[in-house]
C-alpha cells in the first residue's frame, strides 16, 4: 500500500504519525511546497519568544525515522483520481494507492486597489517578510480571531498599532457584542486604535509610506499593512479533478471525497459539525489534527468515524482573555452576568440542562488560572446532561468546577480523544533541545500562589 499525503501541516504530519502507527510495512510519501511547521506557534515567532527552529515541526531525521519518503518545496498541480496519480509543478508525477489532501488554506486579499502591496500574515514566510520590513507604525486590516492572534506581538514591535474593521465589532465570528465591546475598551485603554465599522478603499504608496483610503474620504499614513481579512482553501489544483467541493472538499465523517482512496484534512476540508450543524470549515489547528488522524486511520483500512468539530475560539491580547464555544451566538436561552470594571463576562447558552455554547471574557486569573477554558468546553464538547447543576450555574456562573466533575464530562471526553490507541504514536516533542524561553507567567502564579515575575 502506498499513501501520498500533499501538505505538510498540522494534517499532514498528524495523518503521517497515525499512518506509520497504523501501517509499519505501507509506503508513505510526503509533498508540500513549504516546509513542515506549525502555523499557530506564528504569533510567538513574530514576538521574538522562540527561535525561527522552534516554529518547524518536523525536520529530515525525523521523517527519515518514520520511513516518509518527502517532496519539499514542490506544488502539486493536478489530481487524477482515475490513474491513481498527482501532477507537480516539475512536470512530474508521484502514484498512490490512497491519498490525503490536506493543503490548508491561504489569505483572502480584498479586492481594493494596492492590496497586493501590504503583507498578508498566514504563514512563515510572511512573518520575515514583515519583520524585514519598517513597521514602526502598523495598521492591520481585518479586527478577527487571525488579526487578534498576532495582536500582542505586533503592539510589542510597533510604535503605533490600529486595527481597521469593516464589520460593527470586533471579534464578529467569535463573540457576542457586549463581550467585543469590553475587548475593544480593554485595547483602547492601553492605547491600541481599533475601528469598526470602516471601509478599506484603496492602499497606495506615499513616498517610503503607504496611505489607506477608507469609504468617506478618510485616509491614513503608517509603514506597514498588514492583512488579516479571512481565508479561503487551496483546492484550485483540484480543477477537472472530479472531487465534490463546495466552499472547500466535501468529506464524509471518514474524511473521504467523493473520489475513490481521495481523502481530505484541516482548514481544506469540508466536514461534520459536532452540533449537528450543516458540514463546514474549522480552520483552527485541533480540527486539522484530528482530522488528519481520522483519515490516516482510515486509509490504512480501520473504519473509524468522526463525530465532528466544535466551533471553537480561544485567545488572549494584552492580558485579557477571550473564548467561544459552541452555538454562543445564540440568545434563546442564557445566562449572562457582567462585570464590566473587572473585564469579565461569561455567557451560557443553554439546550435544556446541557450547555449548547458559551463566551468566557476575563482576565487570566479570572479565567485560565482556573481552567474555565477547558470545563466550558468540555460541558459543551460532551453535551452531558447537568441536571440540578443548571440552576447552580445560574446562581453560581463563576463555578464551573463542581458542574465540570459531579456531571462526568471527562470521563466521556476520554473516549471521544482517543483514537485507535494512537494518540501519542509517533508523537511527542520534536525538538526535545528546545527549551521556552520565557520564564514564568501569571498562569504559574495564580498555581503556585507565587507572584509572577
Ligand atoms: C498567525 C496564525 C495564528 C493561528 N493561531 C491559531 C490558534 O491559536 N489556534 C488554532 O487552533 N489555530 C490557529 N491558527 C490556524 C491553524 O494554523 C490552521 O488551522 C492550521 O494550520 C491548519 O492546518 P492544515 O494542516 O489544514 O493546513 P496548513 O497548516 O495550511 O498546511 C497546509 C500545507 O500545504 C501546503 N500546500 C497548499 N497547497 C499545496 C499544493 N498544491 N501542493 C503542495 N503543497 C501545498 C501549504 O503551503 C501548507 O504548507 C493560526 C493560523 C495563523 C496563520
Amino acid at each position: 500500500m502506498r499513501h501520498l499525503v500533499i501538505g505538510a501541516g498540522p494534517a499532514g504530519l498528524a495523518a503521517v504519525e497515525t499512518l506509520r502507527a497504523l501501517d509499519p510495512q505501507a509506503e508513505i510519501a510526503l509533498v508540500c511546497d513549504e516546509p513542515p511547521y506549525a502555523r499557530m506557534v506564528l504569533p510567538y515567532y513574530l514576538q521574538g519568544n522562540i527561535e525561527d527552529r522552534a516554529v518547524l515541526t518536523a525536520d529530515a531525521g525525523w521523517f527519515e525515522a518514520r520511513g516518509v519518503e518527502t517532496v519539499l518545496g514542490r506544488r502539486v498541480t493536478g489530481l487524477e483520481p482515475a490513474e491513481h496519480r498527482v501532477l507537480l509543478d516539475d512536470g512530474t508525477a508521484l502514484e498512490y494507492d490512497r491519498c490525503l489532501v490536506a493543503t490548508g488554506s491561504r489569505v483572502r486579499t480584498p479586492d481594493v486597489a494596492g492590496a497586493d502591496s501590504a503583507v498578508p500574515m498566514w504563514t512563515l514566510e510572511h512573518a520575515r517578510t514583515w519583520l524585514g520590513s519598517p513597521h514602526s507604525e502598523t495598521v492591520v486590516v481585518g479586527a478577527g480571531f487571525i488579526a487578534f492572534t498576532i495582536l500582542d506581538a505586533v503592539v510589542a514591535r510597533s510604535r503605533s498599532v490600529r486595527f481597521l474593521e469593516r464589520e460593527a465589532q470586533v471579534l464578529p465570528r467569535m463573540l457576542d457584542a457586549v463581550a467585543a465591546g469590553l475587548v475593544q475598551r480593554h485595547l483602547e485603554a492601553r492605547g491600541i486604535q481599533v475601528r469598526t465599522g470602516v471601509e478599506l478603499e484603496q492602499i497606495e504608496e506615499a513616498g517610503a509610506r503607504r496611505r489607506l483610503q477608507l469609504a468617506g474620504g478618510e485616509s491614513l499614513e503608517c509603514d506597514s499593512v498588514l492583512l488579516a481579512t479571512g481565508i479561503q482553501p487551496n483546492v484550485e489544483f483540484l480543477q477537472g479533478s472530479g472531487v465534490d467541493r463546495n466552499h472547500a472538499i466535501v468529506v464524509d465523517d471518514r474524511m473521504q471525497t467523493s473520489a475513490p482512496d481521495v481523502y481530505a484534512a484541516g482548514d481544506v476540508a469540508e466536514g461534520p459539525d459536532l452540533q449537528g450543524g450543516a458540514r463546514t470549515v474549522r480552520a483552527i489547528q485541533p480540527v486539522a489534527v484530528d482530522h488528519g488522524r481520522i483519515a490516516a486511520a482510515n486509509m490504512a483500512g480501520e473504519d473509524v468515524r468522526y463525530d465532528g468539530a466544535l466551533t471553537m475560539n480561544i485567545l488572549a491580547v494584552q492580558g485579557l482573555e477571550a473564548s467561544s464555544f459552541g452555538h454562543w451566538e445564540s440568545q434563546d436561552d442564557v445566562t449572562c452576568v457582567e462585570n464590566p470594571a473587572d473585564g469579565i463576562y461569561r455567557k451560557y447558552v443553554w439546550d435544556g440542562d446541557r450547555l449548547a455554547g458559551g463566551i468566557l471574557v476575563g482576565p487570566t486569573h479570572a479565567v485560565s488560572g482556573l481552567n474555565d477554558v477547558g470545563m466550558l468546553k468540555g460541558l459543551v464538547q460532551s453535551g452531558v446532561a447537568l441536571g440540578p447543576w443548571r440552576a447552580h450555574l445560574e446562581e453560581n456562573p463563576l463555578d464551573l468546577r463542581r458542574p465540570y466533575v459531579a456531571s462526568g464530562a471527562a470521563k466521556i471526553l476520554l473516549g471521544t480523544t482517543l483514537l485507535a490507541g494512537c494518540a501519542s504514536a509517533g508523537g511527542g516533542f520534536r525538538w526535545p533541545a528546545v527549551a521556552p524561553k520565557r520564564g514564568r507567567t501569571p498562569h504559574h502564579g495564580v498555581l503556585t500562589g507565587g507572584s509572577p515575575r
